[in-house]
């Protein structure tokens, strides 16, 4: 068999596990509880609160539209057209058109020019969270984190691209397969490494602070069986008023997150069932879940570019001979943008599921619906939340329930439960 025939086979039991995982690890039968519920919650919320938040919401959707749009298009501007493999050339000739500086140093240029050309619609977000009182760092700290976002993303991306040409060159007829088996191994390692190598970056994190409430999340987490070495607290306040909290990393660099907002805007029973969520993702592997998928997703991806790259009618608008060469990177950039768009519902719908599972955790864990209501509400409060967000916005991108949604979810625990 070519190895264009096992590139197929690859991609089919790729696509396969893909299902298989997605189908026996995901909680696809939770129903999100009765509309009627969710539209009592909605009534409860104070009228002016629901609209300040839609107003906000509604700020933030024309920039946040037009990145996306603007994105896609200088994408495939640069990929469907030899425009981006002229920029790669350019980028190649100070060094005679080496491959390592084509690959590294063209790629790396275009990465920038996409953020470089949404950096405007960035800025505008700034702007509006600036106006609403949400954001607290103000554009000086805004331009930091920007550069220290670029920086990881060029130390990330200058190691995938330079490893990636580089398997090209030593198996040019099989590098889909290392290639593949390399992007899910990165997926593993960015995971494993992300909370110690670049959530520091961008914040201070310190051992929460001995004292009752501690206690009673450490215990608690005894009680759910879920080991967790410390719960962390993230200097959040520097650059927002977001409250919020969350799970990273992977076995010996797991940990649970709180912001320093929430511990300052919430009472203890509420810090609680936010924790018990977040015990929830733990005890369910939803990091690891997450990653596997992720690493599947990624080593199916480079399969798939190695099969649609080889193309004629897409290498002829790229103006490149074979998407292997340093030239066709704008090419597999514009194909990536197409199916990350496409992805994006799939993405969030899972997400939603597994969120709505890490909610019912807490709610059994805490046995509190009550505090895990009022927390609903400071969140939405606090964030700006629209509580019940448009439909089509939902379907798109909710990557967690509605707040009414969740709120509704702890009315209809209350009433199972008698409570
Ligand atoms: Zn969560």
């Amino acid at each position: 068999m070519s190895p264009r025939g096992w590139a197929l086979l690859a991609l089919a039991g790729l696509a396969l596990a893909l299902v298989v995982t997605t189908a026996l690890l995901i909680p696809w039968n939770r129903p999100p509880a009765p509309r009627a519920d969710q539209l009592a919650a909605l009534r409860a919320l104070p009228a002016d609160q629901v609209a300040h938040g839609r107003e906000f919401r509604a700020a933030l959707r024309p920039g946040g539209y037009a990145s996306i749009v603007v994105g896609l298009l200088i994408a495939l501007a640069l990929g469907l057209t030899p425009l981006g493999s002229r920029l790669i050339e350019l980028a190649g000739r100070p060094f005679g058109g080496h491959w390592i500086a084509q690959a590294v140093l063209g790629g790396l240029a275009v990465v920038l020019i996409a953020d470089l050309v949404t950096l405007p619609f960035s800025a505008w977000r700034q702007a509006v969270l600036t106006r609403y009182g949400l954001s607290t760092n103000g554009w000086g700290g805004w331009v930091v984190d920007l550069l220290k976002s670029y920086a990881v993303s060029a130390v990330v991306g200058a190691v995938a691209l330079l490893g990636f040409y580089a398997v090209i060159r030593l198996a040019p007829r099989w590098w889909w397969a290392f290639g593949a088996a390399g992007a899910a191994g990165l997926v593993v390692l960015l995971s494993f490494v992300l909370p110690v190598l670049v959530e520091p970056v961008f914040n201070r994190f310190t051992p929460m602070e001995q004292g009752p409430l501690r206690t009673e999340l450490m215990t608690m987490a005894v009680r759910d069986g879920v080991p967790v070495r410390d719960v962390l607290v993230a200097d959040a306040s520097r650059r927002t008023r977001a409250v919020n909290a969350y799970v990273s990393g992977i076995g010996p660099t797991r940990r649970v997150v709180v912001y320093d907002t929430l511990l300052r805007e919430a009472p203890p029973e509420e810090v609680t069932a936010v924790v018990a969520h977040e015990l929830g993702h733990a005890r369910d592997r939803d990091v690891t879940v997450g990653t596997l998928t992720g690493a599947l997703g990624a080593a199916a991806a480079v399969v798939a570019l190695y099969l649609i790259g080889s193309w004629a009618p897409l290498l002829r608008l790229a103006g490149v001979d074979s998407v292997a060469e340093p030239r066709a990177f704008p090419l597999l950039v514009a194909l990536v943008t197409v199916v990350g768009l496409v992805a994006t519902p799939i993405q969030a719908l899972i997400s939603r599921r597994v969120e709505a599972r890490a909610d019912a955790h807490a709610l059994a864990l805490t046995e509190d619906p009550a505090a895990f209501e009022s927390m609903q509400r400071r969140l939405a409060t606090v964030n700006l939340a629209d509580p019940d967000p448009p439909r089509w916005e939902y379907l798109y991108s909710a990557t967690h329930p509605s707040t009414v949604e969740r709120m509704a979810a702890a009315r209809a625990y209350a009433r199972e439960a008698g409570r």
